[in-house]
C-alpha cells in the first residue's frame, strides 16, 4: 500500500530513514511529506486527461506554504477557502488568474481580500453576489465571478457529499437562471460555473456519471449566462484508497470518457476552459504521520502502544473524520517495518479519550518505547483537519522532503 522504500527494514520518506529524520526534526511526532510522490500524482493526472483540461489543487486538503509553493508550479490554479489560505495561495507566487475562492460564509474581510488580489469568487448565494457587488461598486472594479451551483444530482458512492437535495453550498440549480440575470445587471465579470458535488470516490463509474451530468448541467444553464462561459469547474472528488480491500481509482479510464464529455463544451461554449479540482488525491498518499512509542502496557492480554501523537493531531487517522465504522489507516512500525516478531496490538494517543487510537488490533512489528510509528496515507486533511489546541500538547512538526 506504501509508496515509500523499507531499507534494511526501515521506512525511508523522501529518501530519508525514519529514523534519521526524526533525528534531524529534533522531535516527535511529525508529518512528512514527499514532493516527489506529489509531482507523480500531478504527472500521471495530466497523462490520464484529455489536452486542455486544467488541473487546480484544493489547498485546504493540506495548506503547508511549502506543499502549496511546489504544487502551485506544477498545476494550473489553486483553490482557497478562506482569506489566509488564499494569503498562502499568493505568497507561493501562485496567479491570481487561476485562483479561485469557493466556500460558505465568505466574510466581508475575506470578499474584500478576493476583490484585492484579483482572483475568482465562486459566489455561494444570491445574498453573497449582492455583498460582492457592493464592495466593487465601491471600490471602482469589476471582479471576476463563477457560479457554484448546487447540481440536481448526486455523486454516488462518494465519501462525503456535497451536492444534491438541500445543501449550504452553491446556488440550487433551479434557481440559478434568476441569479445569472442578476449578474448581468451588476458590476461582476461572469466567468462560468462551478460544480462539485462530493469527494473521496474510488469508483470510475460514479465519477464519470457525475462529470457527464455536471457537464450537461453546466451546459444548459450556460443558455441564461449573461456573458460567454470561460469556466466551467467540474469539481473533483477522486479518492485514495485507505482500507484493506480498496482499489485506485482508475485515472485512465475517468480521463479517456472525459475527452468525450468535454468536445460538446468546445463546440458550444468555445471559450470555456474546463478545470478539475483536486485536494486529497494529490497529496494524501505523499504523507507520513510519524510517532513514537513512549509506554508499552498489557492491559487484561491486550497490548497497547502509547504514543506522543494521536486525534488531536491526526484525527482522520482516529476515525473521526467522517468515518462511519471505524477502520484502521494503514500502519507501520517505521524502524522495525517486518520485524523478526509480529503481534496484533492497539496504537494509542496519550489524551484521555477512548477515541484517541491510531490503530486497533493491528498486526504490526513487536514494538516498545522509543520505536516510531508510521501511518500512511496521511497528507490529506491531517494536520489541519485536527483538533490540536485538546489536551494543550505541542502541535507535530512538517517537512516537505
Ligand atoms: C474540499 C474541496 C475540494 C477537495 O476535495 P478532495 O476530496 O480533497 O479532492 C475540492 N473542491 C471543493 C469545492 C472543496 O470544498
Amino acid at each position: 500500500m506504501t509508496l515509500f522504500p523499507v531499507v534494511d527494514d526501515c521506512l525511508t520518506i523522501g529518501g530519508v530513514v525514519v529514523t534519521e529524520l526524526a533525528r534531524r526534526i529534533g522531535r516527535t511526532p511529525f508529518y512528512a511529506y514527499d514532493a516527489a510522490v506529489m509531482a507523480g500524482r500531478v504527472r500521471e493526472l495530466r497523462a490520464a486527461l484529455p489536452p486542455g483540461i486544467e488541473l487546480h489543487y484544493a489547498m485546504k486538503a493540506n495548506p503547508m506554504p511549502e506543499v502549496v509553493r511546489h504544487l502551485a508550479r506544477l498545476v494550473d490554479g489553486l483553490d482557497v477557502a478562506s482569506a489566509r489560505e488564499l494569503e498562502i495561495a499568493l505568497a507561493a507566487g501562485a496567479n491570481p488568474a487561476g485562483v479561485s475562492f469557493a466556500g460558505p460564509g465568505k466574510t466581508g474581510a475575506e470578499l474584500a481580500a478576493a476583490l484585492a488580489a484579483g482572483i475568482v469568487v465562486n459566489l455561494e448565494s444570491a445574498r453573497e453576489m449582492e455583498r460582492l457587488a457592493a464592495l466593487a461598486t465601491a471600490a471602482g472594479t469589476r471582479p471576476r465571478v463563477a457560479v457554484r451551483v448546487n447540481p440536481d444530482f448526486e455523486l454516488k458512492s462518494s465519501g462525503m457529499k456535497m451536492g444534491g437535495g438541500p445543501k449550504q453550498f452553491g446556488v440550487d440549480a433551479e434557481r440559478v437562471p434568476e441569479l445569472l440575470s442578476l449578474i448581468g445587471a451588476l458590476p461582476l465579470d461572469f466567468q462560468g460555473f462551478h460544480i462539485f458535488s462530493g469527494s473521496q470516490n474510488l469508483d470510475a463509474g460514479s465519477i464519470m456519471e457525475a462529470q457527464e451530468k455536471t457537464i450537461e448541467l453546466a451546459l444548459r444553464l450556460a443558455v441564461d449566462a449573461p456573458a460567454p462561459v470561460r469556466l466551467i469547474n467540474i469539481g473533483g472528488g477522486f479518492g485514495i484508497p485507505y482500507f484493506p480491500g480498496e482499489k485506485r481509482l482508475d485515472v485512465a479510464t475517468v480521463g479517456a470518457n472525459l475527452a468525450r464529455l468535454v468536445a460538446p463544451v468546445r463546440d458550444r461554449l468555445p471559450l470555456a476552459k474546463v478545470v478539475i479540482e483536486l485536494g486529497r488525491y494529490l497529496v494524501g498518499e505523499a504523507g507520513v504521520y510519524v510517532c513514537r512509542v513512549i509506554d508499552r502496557k498489557v492491559s487484561r492480554g491486550r497490548v497497547f502502544l502509547v504514543t506522543d501523537g494521536g486525534l488531536n493531531h491526526h484525527l482522520a487517522a482516529s476515525g473521526n473524520f467522517g468515518q462511519v465504522i471505524r477502520k484502521n489507516y494503514p500502519v507501520v512500525v517505521g524502524n522495525r517495518v517486518r520485524g523478526a516478531a509480529r503481534e496484533v496490538v492497539s496504537v494509542v494517543g496519550p489524551l484521555c479519550t477512548p477515541l484517541d487510537l491510531l490503530a486497533d488490533n493491528m498486526e504490526l512489528a513487536h514494538a516498545g518505547e522509543g520505536d516510531l510509528i508510521a501511518v500512511f496515507q496521511s497528507g490529506a486533511y491531517g494536520l489541519t483537519a485536527s483538533p490540536t489546541a485538546f489536551l494543550s500538547h505541542p502541535a507535530p512538526a512538517e517537512v516537505l522532503l
